[in-house]
């Protein structure tokens, strides 16, 4: 009996519809692998995206899974593996549906998930001709984001259906979605090799952006289609017979060359479509090499070559990996003809080019795995070696992977900046704009908030927030690896440190003023920074905030004859005044920070050995609180006033801590607490012990010098028997 399910799901016996069926049939698959789950895993994928997309139209009026399954279709005429088709399929699901990587890895496993995603990061990026200057680096990019070479080879599957059936956009997107075509694409696929795609797209972008033309040499070519045939066959079928004399199985073929290759030699030499006689060549495959040079041998025994357009691309492959022999012959008519000899591997890796390598071989059908690819990179860097034709270009194309010092991010528009490796989010404001990094409160990577201490990764799309009132903090420094970010933060923290200054000083001449009963002096005083080699009240203000001028100097030498009366401690008083002001006088040390009231967080209670962080609040100095502490405003639009600070250890103090301990109510319990942590040298300054349901719940503070000393006497209370828990607690 038929399985119910298998009229929703074929996979259980029901019949398979016949897009999905002429999909499969055209996929290459391994010879020794199962057939029916292949069939499964593929169908589950067409199903899965077909659902995703369901509902979504394409500009042409169609359903948008038919741009997917073209996709998957031409993935797999072009022999590429399960795993590329099935991502082929679902290319457009993380970034059209609601698909999630997650969901795609949980299904269809991380390799496929990875491609989609990969897929997904290009996708984003939109190219206009004000970035024409990038396309170098959109090349590099493409390559770099595209670890994996399949991303690539499911991009240009993707392009070359959206090229197909562009005619159905609007003539403005037709117009930036051909030059983008042509300025990378096209570039790219030359670039590795993929003569099929480039010739077929260059077709595409000459019908885009030069209607008339094209159609003016299609008529052409219609019209000359009959004569050219006879030409052809002319010649075609005496070499074939000639060549089976010599016991060649040889597949010959006149082929006409692109539209833009015809279009681009007119321009180029200026000629007339009719004075071009190169418009079409004939291809010769044959098995294996030797059979190259032989049928080459032969040609050149029946037709007298021209002497300069004899070409030997296997001896010499070009730097894309292009593989043949190119000749021309002036045949019986005397017309000249451009004759292509290459063995069949050569004429697939001429098609499809770096796609090649993911083809499963006849003999093995193992999934192709990331180390043949790198050593076809390495095989062609060592044919580049040979090469004279813009080797250096190349090279620099394909060593993105193997330098590491660069990355390549996207601005939300799609621009790409380049960074240096280790940098994050604040590097990338500050590059886009200083007023961008100083105002620079939050940062989205691929559309998901993240920490400012994000290290950047190729092809990370980035999205600064900012917020008028954000500032850059100390710890910006230790978060940035660009000079431009550094500069302008540290300028900054200048400024901002001068106007602390500025205000304790201020504090200080006020408060001193007024203890002397002297504020009728201040109007004085306050024009009399000339007098100090100042420039300005602000100044003088700063000198006394740092200390470097006091009160009494002034006085000195403005009042040189009334011996005005400044107890002999005031000096002192001023210097403890700055002392208490600044962090050092706590136990604490500040980078590049001074002159700032040091407090600690009573929610947290910091002891030394505890990470810690500073916050500036307003009129109030700096609060210390320990990193892991509640009440710190983590992400909030505070969150800049957080500045890193550490313990100084030269400073021998006391902290109080607190502690919660658990344990069973058995009698003297507290006082085998109390023995314990008085064992460890630890005084305690209170206790406050509660019982309930015969557990006892005991808090107590405690003088310590360090974390260190804590642990050690926590962990001996804990290892006493009866005691359950004991934690350092807040509260
Ligand atoms: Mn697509």
């Amino acid at each position: 009996m038929q399985n119910p399910l298998a009229k929703f799901m074929p996979q259980f016996g029901g019949e398979y519809p016949k897009p999905f069926m002429s999909l499969f049939k055209k996929m290459t698959l391994p010879l020794n692998g199962d057939q029916e789950s292949l069939k499964t895993t593929v169908w589950t994928a067409y199903d899965f995206a077909k659902h995703h997309h369901e509902g979504q139209k394409r500009s042409s009026g169609k359903p948008y899974f038919e741009h997917c399954l073209a996709v998957g279709q031409i993935l797999a005429s072009w022999g590429m593996d399960q795993n590329t088709v099935i991502g082929g399929l679902l290319h457009d699901t993380i970034e059209d549906t609601k698909v999630t990587f997650q969901d795609l890895e949980q299904r269809f496993g991380k390799d496929i998930a990875e491609l989609v995603d990969g897929v997904s990061k290009l996708g984003g990026i939109k190219f206009s001709s004000r970035q024409a200057k990038q396309a170098g680096n959109f090349m590099k990019l493409l390559l770099s984001v595209a670890k994996d070479l399949r991303v690539i080879i499911i991009k240009f599957a993707d392009r070359l259906h959206n090229m197909r059936t562009i005619s159905f956009l609007p003539e403005k997107k037709q117009i930036r979605i051909a030059e983008e075509t042509k300025e990378i694409y096209i570039p790219l696929a030359h670039r590795l090799g993929m003569a099929a795609v480039k010739w077929e797209l260059d077709d595409l972008v000459l019908k885009t952006l030069h209607k008339t033309e094209h159609m003016e040499i299609e008529k052409k070519l219609k019209a000359s289609k009959k004569e050219r045939d006879k030409i052809i066959q002319n010649v075609i079928l005496p070499v074939k017979r000639e060549l089976k004399k010599y016991n060649i199985d040889a597949n010959i073929c006149g082929r006409v060359k692109s539209h833009s290759s015809i279009f681009g030699k007119m321009q180029k030499r200026g000629k007339s479509f009719e004075e071009i006689f190169d418009i079409y060549a004939i291809r010769i495959i044959v098995d294996k090499v030797e059979e190259c040079y032989l049928a080459l041998g032969i040609i050149h025994q029946m037709y007298s070559p021209v002497q300069d357009r004899f070409k030997d691309f296997i001896a010499t492959p070009k730097s894309n990996g292009y593989q043949s022999i190119h000749t021309t012959i002036i045949d019986s008519k005397g017309q000249l003809t451009e004759i292509q000899i290459r063995t069949r591997e050569m004429e697939q890796t001429a098609e499809i080019g770096v796609a090649a390598h993911w083809r499963y071989k006849e003999d093995k059908a193992t999934t192709p795995d990331l180390d043949s690819n790198i050593k076809w990179l390495r095989e062609l860097v060592n044919i580049l070696k040979d090469e004279s034709s813009d080797p250096a270009e190349f090279m620099n194309l394909l060593k993105i992977d193997m330098f590491d010092d660069e990355i390549f991010v996207f601005t939300p528009k799609g621009d790409l900046e380049k960074l240096p490796v280790n940098a994050t989010p604040i590097d990338f404001a500050f590059q886009i704009h200083s007023e961008v990094g100083l105002h620079c409160l939050g940062c989205k990577i691929n559309h998901k908030i993240v920490p400012l201490n994000t290290k950047l990764k190729n092809g990370d799309m980035l999205e600064i927030i900012t917020s008028a009132t954000q500032e850059p903090s100390y710890g910006w420094l230790k978060l940035v690896v660009t000079t431009k970010a550094r500069t302008h933060i540290s300028r900054y923290l200048r400024a901002i440190e001068s106007e602390t200054s500025i205000k304790i000083g201020k504090d200080i001449l006020e408060k001193t003023l007024r203890r002397l009963k002297r504020m009728d002096d201040m109007k004085e005083i306050n024009e009399s920074f000339a007098k100090f080699g100042l420039n300005s009240l602000e100044q003088l203000y700063e000198s006394l905030g740092d200390g470097t001028i006091l009160v009494r100097d002034i006085f000195k030498k403005l009042k040189p004859k009334e011996h005005i009366q400044i107890e002999e401690d005031e000096q002192e008083r001023q210097e403890r005044f700055i002392d208490l002001a600044r962090s050092s006088s706590k136990g604490i040390k500040l980078q590049g920070i001074k002159d700032l009231m040091v407090s600690f967080g009573k929610c947290c209670n910091p002891i030394p050995g505890d990470e810690m962080v500073g916050f500036i609040t307003r009129g109030r100095g700096l609060t210390v609180h320990r990193t892991n502490c509640n009440s710190l405003p983590i992400l909030s639009k505070e969150s800049d006033r957080l500045i890193p600070v550490e313990w100084d250890f030269s400073k021998k103090e006391l902290f109080s801590a607190r502690i919660k301990v658990i344990s069973q109510d058995s009698p003297g319990i507290l006082k085998k607490m109390s023995e314990c942590i008085s064992s460890v040298n630890i005084n305690i300054s209170s206790v406050d012990l509660k019982v309930t349901d015969n557990f006892a719940t005991a808090y107590f503070i405690v003088k310590v010098n360090n974390v260190k000393q804590l642990d050690r006497m926590m962990k001996k209370l804990i290892a006493i028997k009866e005691i359950d828990f004991v934690e350092r607690t807040d509260k």
